[in-house]
């Protein structure tokens, strides 16, 4: 099975995202903008895994997991992968707020991932970012950088790490979908 490990934004942050792009989803044709419901911050892709080695991931993200604070956040920005936007493949919302702690969290979620035997991650950089639109083909985004430079939302405390399936389109399935398989606790901070 294919794994990632994900944080996903309240839904409040979600509504006032949808809301924001909402006029802007027309300007470039050709673009693939994302489910509301399948929008995820990818803290780590572990790739393909079998169920061996989910058991031995499990309780390795779990500890990992609970090694980690909560992580106070929020959505802003815009930019593309590659990166100057005239042959995009992806558009993005960048994160902001505690940058160094969810660095440090996907760091320990990929080696988790690691030390339980799943392939290499072909990224080494980790870039956080949530994924609002692709496209197959390369294509112009730079008309939507700039009105998404405007782009900021509330914050919110992420407090949850989730391992998510994901099953790409495949026997007459256009779209991508992801099954949360399981979701620990972030530490609480003590009072
Ligand atoms: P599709 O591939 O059909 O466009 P998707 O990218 O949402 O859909 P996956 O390819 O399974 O689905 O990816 C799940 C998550 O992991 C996404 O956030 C994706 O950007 C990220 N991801 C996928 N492949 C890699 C990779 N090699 N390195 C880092 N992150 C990856
Ligand atoms: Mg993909």
């Amino acid at each position: 099975m294919r794994l990632f490990v994900a944080l996903l934004p309240p839904r409040d942050v979600l509504d006032e995202l949808e809301t924001f792009v909402a006029p802007l989803r027309q300007v470039v044709p050709g673009l693939r903008w994302t489910h509301r419901d399948l929008l995820h911050v990818t803290l780590s892709f572990l790739g393909e895994v079998d169920d061996r080695t989910l058991e031995r991931l499990l309780p390795r993200l779990e500890r990992a997991t609970g090694r980690h604070d909560r992580l106070s956040l929020s959505l802003a920005g815009g930019g593309a992968f590659p990166g100057g936007g005239a042959h995009a493949r992806v558009l993005w919302t960048g994160l902001y707020g505690d940058r160094r702690g969810l660095a440090g969290l996907a760091a320990s979620t990929a080696a988790a991932g690691r030390r339980a035997g799943t392939p290499p991650d072909s990224h080494r950089t980790f870039r956080p970012h949530l994924t609002l639109a692709r496209s197959r083909r390369p294509v112009d985004v730079r008309p939507l950088l700039e009105p998404m430079s405007s782009f900021a939302s509330a914050p919110w405390t992420a407090a949850t790490v989730h391992l998510i399936r994901s099953r790409l389109p495949a026997g007459g399935r256009t779209k991508v979908d992801y099954e949360p398989l399981e979701s620990w606790p972030l530490r609480a901070p003590r009072d």
